[in-house]
């Protein structure tokens, strides 16, 4: 075990919590800590990360008070431990810190789909540990500690998603603590969860991975002439088709079911675009791009443009 101190101690100012731990220190590990700063909101912040480099650079952007190359040291004492690493890791992590929660402690995490994490988690939860699994709706395409902000949970939506019989008041402590870092808090059932990012995030990837990895196919001579003209379109796609890969991997493999579903509804309407463009059918594609307007429009107005 190694463990290091960071000279940075947290302002103090309104502390939920005396210790906070962060296994995984990325863009949401780490805009997690600077958000936890901002606020106040524990007294220390012990972290953990596979990397030596990401490690050391977690001390010297002072992100953790103490940091731990084993996540099960991380975790001693903490009375909320946040898993901040990509949902594939979730199980070995959860073997790995099981023995050392601390009895009433809050167990919670990020991971972008949430019945896979109740699922890999949820038998590693020891009796008096408060299992509260969340997902903050906010990201950018960038990924390790260096780029993670404070503001980045600010006005953005986080869902809770506690399994059922989980301890009423741990949930609160929960929504309390997001809402302190700036988001508006949302409790919902994981399933529904899962269904709902499917289409309003895992598709949208998945189709940017896949039109930015066909023109990765097209011949060079037209691939820079894309990347020159990219602005008429394509340059929006490849923002999101640049996000980490290992954690995308691990989102389509554990909302597999959900996204096949809204795969195959879209394949289905891609498919009678088709078929209006063949025919030329004009009406049908200005209602529907038409109707697509309003949901831009109903975005801005919902402020999460
Ligand atoms: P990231 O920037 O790539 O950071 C991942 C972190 O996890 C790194 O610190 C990495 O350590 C650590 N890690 C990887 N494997 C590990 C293991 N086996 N044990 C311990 N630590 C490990 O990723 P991120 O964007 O912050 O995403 C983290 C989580 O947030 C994911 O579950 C994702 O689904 C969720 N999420 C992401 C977004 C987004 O837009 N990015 C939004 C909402 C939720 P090393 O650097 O040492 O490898």
């Amino acid at each position: 075990m190694s463990t290091q101190k960071s000279p940075q101690k947290s302002p103090n100012t309104n502390p939920q919590f005396d210790r906070v731990a962060l296994i995984g220190l990325g863009l949401i590990g780490s805009s997690l800590s600077h958000a936890i700063r901002r606020g106040g909101l524990a007294k220390h912040i012990a972290g953990h990360a596979r990397s030596e480099r990401t490690r050391a650079k977690a001390v010297e952007l002072r992100l953790v008070d103490s940091i731990h190359a084993d996540p099960a040291s991380a975790v001693k004492d903490a009375d909320l431990v946040i898993i901040c690493s990509p949902v594939g890791t979730y199980a070995e992590i959860g073997a790995a810190i099981r023995g050392s929660l601390k009895p009433g402690a809050i167990l919670s995490d990020v991971g972008s789909v949430k019945q896979a994490v109740i699922r890999d988690l949820g038998p590693n939860v020891p009796d008096g540990v408060h299992f509260v699994p969340g997902h903050p709706i906010a990201g950018t395409e960038h990924s390790g500690p260096e780029s993670g902000f404070a503001t980045l949970f600010d006005g953005r939506w986080c869902i809770l998603t506690p399994p059922p019989g989980t301890d009423a008041a741990a949930t609160d402590k929960m929504i309390a603590f997001w809402r302190a870092c700036g988001s508006q808090v949302e409790v919902m059932e994981a399933g529904h969860h899962d269904k709902t990012l499917a289409i309003t995030s895992h598709l949208p990837h998945l189709i940017a991975y896949t039109i930015v990895g066909t023109v990765a196919d097209l011949e060079d001579a037209t691939q820079s002439e894309v990347i020159k003209f990219s602005a008429s379109g394509f340059r929006d796609f490849t923002r999101i088709a640049a996000s980490d890969p290992v954690m995308w991997r691990d989102v389509f493999l554990n909302n597999r079911d959900a996204v096949l579903e809204m795969l195959g509804r879209f394949a289905e309407d891609l498919t009678a675009l088709q078929r209006a463009i063949r025919w030329g059918e004009g009406d049908k594609l200005e209602a529907l791009f038409t109707r697509t307007r309003a949901i831009r429009r109903g975005i801005i107005d919902a402020k999460q443009a």
